[in-house]
């Protein structure tokens, strides 16, 4: 068991829905620390970094246009084992594969508004922690 860090962004629909307060509950009654939060709004070149991998994509002009619908809630979550830990919280990217009582299973229905995002590796949430709070 290890303590990790790792990078949540709930995005601009769960700001837009207030499901921010619900998500943060369920971060802390796992029992996870929020170390660092803050409201921001994304620009183009901060969302093509953080979504390098999809750039190419054909959605990624629909991704780009939710990321841009408004501001996202930035937080460096923390515990033992968060980043798979928090993962499994979110629930898959599918939404459609996410079980209910996770995130995305609860709160979502479209495969790109899909509320949250979460670091997926130990290299990711160092590199996602630093672009966003760093
Ligand atoms: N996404 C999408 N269509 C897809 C796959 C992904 O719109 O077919 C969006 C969705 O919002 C997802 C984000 O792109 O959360 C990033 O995709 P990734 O594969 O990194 O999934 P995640 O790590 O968010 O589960
Ligand atoms: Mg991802």
């Amino acid at each position: 068991m290890t303590v990790q860090q790792t990078y949540i962004m709930l995005k601009p629909d769960a700001v837009e829905r207030r499901l921010v307060g619900e998500i943060i509950s369920r971060i802390e009654d796992k029992g996870y620390s929020i170390i660092q939060a803050k409201l921001m709004t994304l620009t183009k070149d901060v969302i093509a970094d953080h979504y390098a991998h999809l750039t190419d994509q054909p959605f990624y002009p629909k991704l780009e246009n939710y990321m841009l619908s408004g501001p996202v809630f930035g937080l460096v979550v923390e515990g033992e084992e968060a980043i798979q830990g928090m993962r499994s919280m979110m629930g898959p990217t599918n939404v459609f594969d996410a079980n209910p009582g996770t995130i995305r299973g609860d709160f979502a229905t479209d495969l790109t508004y899909n509320v949250i995002h979460g670091s997926d590796s130990l290299e990711s949430a160092y590199i996602e922690i630093r672009r966003f709070f760093g």
